[in-house]
């Protein structure tokens, strides 16, 4: 079994629910006659630039072969360079903003340290850049944004759409049925433990959604705005901007034809 540890950075709010997850990986305990106690950690996602979370990560993670970032929003980015600098490795990422030609993430892709493995899964429509990291030894599956712990998460159009969000979680939803996944960990909120029934609900949220916004439109919305007034008013204010960019993708998605 991979060891899994979580560094919750002090950045809460609508947005990022108790904070920023980071993750540090590690490779599972070597077997008998090998060399204990070397095993260099992956972090994933090192979250906002706040010098007391990176210090905190630093600490736990140890020697660190490689950062990961699951998509390029600043809660989960921002503190990526500077975090690699310091420990002195490479970031990896679906983002060329984030990471050198050599080191962009490819759908598909296995990658191993120290007995750790992960596939990466490239899951676009939180933005287009979003990928999922799957820990090949036990099905535990990083999210990022795609799903998080609590709620539902958003599509950041014009970034994010929701035609491939769709087929992400599909694609997830089917590896989950066929049992190669079966946890998810999120970019904010706790552990899912039953990942199919998360992946269902999802998609059936997406879809009813859709079906909302297609009401709403028929009955005379215009603006994402008008949208949002209709169909998320039993939401919360605070996340009501994010709403708007959730709808913009939607609406996008329906004049398109879907
Ligand atoms: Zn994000």
């Amino acid at each position: 079994m991979s060891r899994i540890d979580r560094v919750l950075a002090p950045n809460p709010g609508p947005m990022t629910l108790d904070g920023t997850n980071t993750w540090v990986l590690r490779g599972g305990e070597p077997g008998p006659g090998q060399e204990t106690g070397t095993r260099r950690s992956v972090v994933v996602d090192p979250g906002p630039l706040i010098d007391g979370h990176l210090n905190a990560v630093r600490a736990l993670a140890g020697e660190v072969a490689l950062v990961l970032l699951t998509h390029r929003h600043a809660d989960h980015s921002e503190g990526a360079a500077a975090f690699a600098a310091s420990v002195g490795c490479r970031v990896r990422a679906a983002d060329p903003a984030h990471a050198a030609v050599g080191d962009l993430l490819q759908d598909g892709e296995h990658i191993e340290v120290d007995g750790l493995e992960l596939q990466v899964l490239c899951t676009p429509g939180h933005t287009s850049d979003s990928v999922s990291l799957l820990l090949l030894d036990d099905g535990d599956l990083l999210t990022g944004d795609t799903v998080l712990g609590r709620g539902t998460s958003v599509v950041a159009h014009p970034d994010g759409q929701l035609g491939p969000y769709l087929k992400s979680l599909q694609r997830l939803r089917e590896l989950a049925a066929r049992g190669v996944v079966t946890r998810l960990l999120p970019g904010h909120g706790p552990v899912l433990d039953d990942a199919l029934a998360v992946l269902d609900g999802y998609l059936e949220h997406r879809y009813d959604r859709l079906e909302q916004v297609r009401g709403a439109l028929s009955a005379g919305a215009r603006t994402p705005r008008e949208v949002v007034e209709a169909v998320y008013a039993e939401v919360d204010r605070s996340v009501w901007p994010a709403a708007e960019l959730s709808v913009a993708a939607q609406v996008e998605h329906i004049r398109a034809g879907g």
